[in-house]
C-alpha cells in the first residue's frame, strides 16, 4: 500500500509526523479524502476530527481549524490547535462545553456569540475524539 508523510503542526508544536495511507479532513465544502499523489492545493479546515488511516489502523486527531497544504512530497495540516486522543483532558473539554453553552443560552447580548459557538465546537470536537479514540 503506498503512503505519504502527514505532518500536523500548531503554532506551539509538531503534533504528528507519520507515514500514512489516507487522511480524511473536513474542508469548507465538506469531507475530503486524500490519497497518495493528490494534486497540490491549499484549503481551509473546519473544527473537526481528522481521520488518519495507516495500514489497518485508524486514528482520530482533534483539529481546531486551520489549513491543509497538499504538496508533492507531503501533506501538512497547519492547525489552530490539534490533540491526539491521549492528550485530551476530557474534564477540561466538558467544562469548556458547559461554559460555551451557558454563554450561548444566556440573555447577555453583549456576549460574543460567534466566539462562544467556536468554543463549543472545539469542546465537542475534543469530546468526540476522546470518546472514539
Ligand atoms: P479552554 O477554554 O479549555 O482553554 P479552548 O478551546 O479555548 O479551551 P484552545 O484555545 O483551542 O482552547 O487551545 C489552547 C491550548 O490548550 C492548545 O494548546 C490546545 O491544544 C490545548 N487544549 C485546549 N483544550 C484542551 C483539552 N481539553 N485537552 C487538552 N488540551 C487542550
Amino acid at each position: 500500500m503506498s503512503s505519504f508523510l502527514l505532518e500536523i503542526v500548531t503554532p506551539e508544536r509538531k503534533v504528528y509526523a507519520e507515514d500514512v495511507n489516507m487522511v480524511i479532513v473536513k474542508g469548507s465544502e465538506g469531507e475530503m479524502g486524500i490519497l497518495p499523489n493528490h494534486i497540490p492545493m491549499v484549503t481551509p479546515l473546519r473544527i473537526a476530527p481528522v481521520t488518519v488511516k495507516k495500514k489497518n489502523v485508524e486514528e482520530k486527531i482533534a483539529v481546531g481549524g486551520g489549513f491543509i497544504e497538499i504538496r508533492k512530497d507531503k501533506v501538512v495540516i497547519l492547525a489552530e490547535s490539534a490533540e491526539l486522543p491521549g492528550d485530551i483532558d476530557l474534564a477540561r473539554a466538558e467544562s469548556a462545553k458547559q461554559r460555551a453553552e451557558q454563554r450561548l443560552g444566556g440573555k447577555n447580548d453583549g456576549y460574543d456569540h460567534l466566539r462562544a459557538e467556536l468554543a463549543l465546537q472545539r469542546a465537542l470536537n475534543r469530546i468526540a475524539v476522546k470518546s472514539n479514540g
